[in-house]
């Protein structure tokens, strides 16, 4: 079933979510909605909070040949490279809004996949960047935080304009 998206304003993005406890059918039913709607929305992942849940988990699927999409359960960064790298990003909570963020290029994660086993990614490129946007949303953190002062207050004046009207 697809879930609403939670939109710029709404304070579920801005709160820290919880880890999850257990892996149970509960959680993988949320998965498959999380897939549902990303894809719905065609994004290239999500987080918990996004859908209302403020909970730590993330779907992800970069839709590049070598990559199956998968989800993660309380992920969390091992590692990140020592290489920035620039790159556009949007946000399925901020439709309309994109802009260049400078993050690592690489990153290791590790979580628990959807079984409930502890796996570790080693990743880079746009799947590096991914992983990077949807840890941050677990933290209440957006990519328009990671953009300058001046920038961010370009991208929130565009909002006003662009915002859909559901939006808080
Ligand atoms: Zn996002």
């Amino acid at each position: 079933m697809q879930r609403e998206v939670r939109l710029l304003g709404d304070p579920v993005l801005r709160r820290k979510a919880a880890p999850v406890a257990e892996v149970t059918d509960e959680l993988r039913a949320l998965i498959d909605d999380m897939f549902e709607t990303m894809y719905g929305e065609e994004g290239v992942g999500l987080a918990g909070p996004q859908v209302g849940v403020s909970e730590r988990v993330i779907v992800v699927d970069p839709r590049e040949p070598d990559v199956q999409p998968f989800a993660l359960i309380n992920p969390r960064i091992v590692q990140l490279g020592p290489e920035l790298e620039r790159g556009e990003e949007g946000c399925l909570s901020m439709p309309g809004l994109k802009d260049i963020v400078e993050r690592p290029s690489t990153a290791m994660v590790e979580g628990l996949d959807r079984a409930g086993q502890l796996v570790h990614i080693d990743a880079s490129g746009l799947l590096a960047r991914i992983l990077q946007h949807e840890i941050d949303h677990l933290d209440g953190v957006l990519f328009i935080d990671r953009v300058s002062p001046l920038k961010r207050k370009m991208l929130l004046k565009k909002w006003q304009k662009v915002k859909p009207a559901h939006a808080p």
